[in-house]
């Protein structure tokens, strides 16, 4: 079997994909109010194209596809790419990260088109800071969390990202909610990714504050997760709750990082926290052939860099977060 390997050593095996740049809230930390400065839709890579670029990569040892954005299920017909992209010999593991405004009305069809695990977006339990962060309903999360629970998604994974003023007072309110619903919680910190990172810096809080703080309420025992990510797990004694802490500041994980991430409109990203990109639209409409597309894939992932400077540059990654692909 072809395997993908960067100049670092690692493999690479996991492909984050974004199906838009676009979203329908507004998370102060991602993308500025008002912001409409988006991708124009003749340069989204189609179904086709899309499902061409995974089928390369799956030919290169990718076994794992996450389907983000932007918030992918503003993409019409997302389900139906879903389960095109099950059929993608080789793709083994195929996930959704979602703010879950829409998930109600299409969590059915998800699962039904071949999505097995999903990460639904959300900082607060609070309604009223819910709209201060997001400028979105709580209720359609909820009510979206809710269909997706009935559809048999299982675990159900809530990111939380925490920030000191903001909703790190939300914390242990978070932890009896993902307990009641059997809800895994991963909490993550503030990256300074573009201007609205950068201003949610202030907001910055070190996860060993959280975990020290939860220490005090709960015990918390060494927890084991399935999904190969960068949390790391402790479990809730006494309950089912694992809760995840994404450190990609306090403590970097980029030693081990196996991903890559493909745009909407067709450029490799080959870190979140750098520049280094390869545009593969261009090759794609002037009808590369597959094998070209395999070596222009090799190509970008020699460009992988070693790791982010979020902590020593912070100025220096201007993408939204919203527009790489979370
Ligand atoms: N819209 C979907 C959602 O919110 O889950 C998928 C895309 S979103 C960009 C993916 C993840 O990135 C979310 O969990 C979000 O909280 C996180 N995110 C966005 N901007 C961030 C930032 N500056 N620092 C840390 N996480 C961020
Ligand atoms: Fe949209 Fe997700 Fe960014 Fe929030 S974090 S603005 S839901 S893309």
């Amino acid at each position: 079997m072809q395997t993908l390997t960067d100049p670092f050593g690692r493999r690479i095996e996991y492909v984050r994909l974004s199906v838009t740049d676009r979203c329908d809230l507004r998370c102060f930390y991602c993308m500025p109010k008002g912001f409409n400065d988006f991708e124009e839709p003749e340069h989204w890579l189609s179904f086709d194209e899309i499902e061409r670029v995974m089928a390369a990569f799956a030919r290169l040892g990718t076994r794992r596809v996450r389907i983000t954005g932007g918030e992918p299920l503003v993409r019409k017909g997302l389900p139906e790419l879903a389960r095109r992209l099950q059929e993608v010999p080789g793709i083994e593991d195929l996930s959704l990260s979602t703010n879950a405004v829409q998930l109600a009305r299409h969590a059915e069809a998800l699962r039904a088109g071949g999505v097995q695990r999903l990460n639904v977006s959300l900082d607060t339990p609070d309604p009223q800071r819910f709209r201060e962060i997001t400028g979105g309903k709580l209720e359609k999360v909820i009510e979206g969390l809710m269909a997706a629970k009935a559809a048999g998604f299982a675990p159900i994974k809530i990111n939380m990202v925490v920030m000191k003023g903001v909703n790190d007072g939300d914390v242990e309110a978070m932890v009896d909610f993902c307990i009641a619903h059997d809800f895994t919680l991963r909490f993550i910190e503030t990256m300074p990714m573009g201007d609205t990172g950068r201003a949610a810096g202030d907001h910055f809080l070190d996860l060993g504050v959280v975990r020290e703080r939860l220490e005090r309420r709960f015990e918390l025992i060494p927890g084991v997760m399935p999904g190969g990510g960068p949390a790391r797990y402790l479990q809730v004694a006494g309950t089912d709750l694992r809760i995840g802490f994404i450190t990609p500041l306090s403590q970097h994980f980029c030693e081990t990082c196996n991903r890559v991430r493909l745009s909407v409109d067709g450029t490799l990203y080959l870190c979140l926290g750098q520049a280094h990109k390869f545009e593969l639209r261009p090759l794609l409409r002037a009808g590369i052939s597959d094998a070209d597309l395999e070596d222009a894939i090799r190509q970008a992932i020699a460009l992988k860099p070693e790791r982010h400077e979020f902590n020593d540059k912070p100025g220096q990654v201007v993408r939204f977060m919203s527009m790489t692909g979370g």
